[in-house]
């Protein structure tokens, strides 16, 4: 989806973020992996590309995208932190046994009951069960 990759880098470029190789090749991981990676799975996949990157600079990347709001950090699964790419509020369905995440259009009824002077700006709801190819 090269439409969420133009999208992250001015976003990345208006939060005064250079863009650097680095930075592009961690934006173009998250917009094509609709399952919202970690950190650590994100290093996994760009360190044979990128030899010279250390963890601390793929995680810091990911702290300031998410300083700058490109990305929200989600806690979905025991895994760790996913970083998620879709700045719209929305919900997810996350697969009890491989851990696989995916987007899904949030549900049209509101909350059943929100604390009185609660200021809502979102509900997002986490469907929880098993994927089609988990599924026995
Ligand atoms: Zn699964
Ligand atoms: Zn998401």
């Amino acid at each position: 989806m090269s439409h969420d990759v133009d999208r992250l880098v001015a976003r990345m470029r208006e939060a005064g973020l250079k863009a650097t190789p680095q930075r592009l090749a961690i934006v173009r991981e998250l917009a094509d992996d609709p399952t919202h990676p970690t950190a650590q799975e994100l290093y996994d996949r760009l360190r044979s590309a990128m030899p010279t990157m250390s963890f601390a600079t793929v995680y810091n990347t990911l702290s300031a995208f998410a300083d700058a709001g490109l990305v929200t950090p989600r806690s979905l699964t025991a895994g760790g932190t996913r970083f998620d790419p879709n700045t719209e509020p929305h919900d997810h369905a996350v697969c009890d046994r491989c851990g696989d995440v995916v987007d899904i259009s949030p549900a049209d009824e509101g909350p059943a009951s929100i604390p009185s002077g609660f200021k809502l700006r979102a509900v997002e709801r986490i469907y929880r069960g098993v994927c089609e190819r988990c599924v026995d």
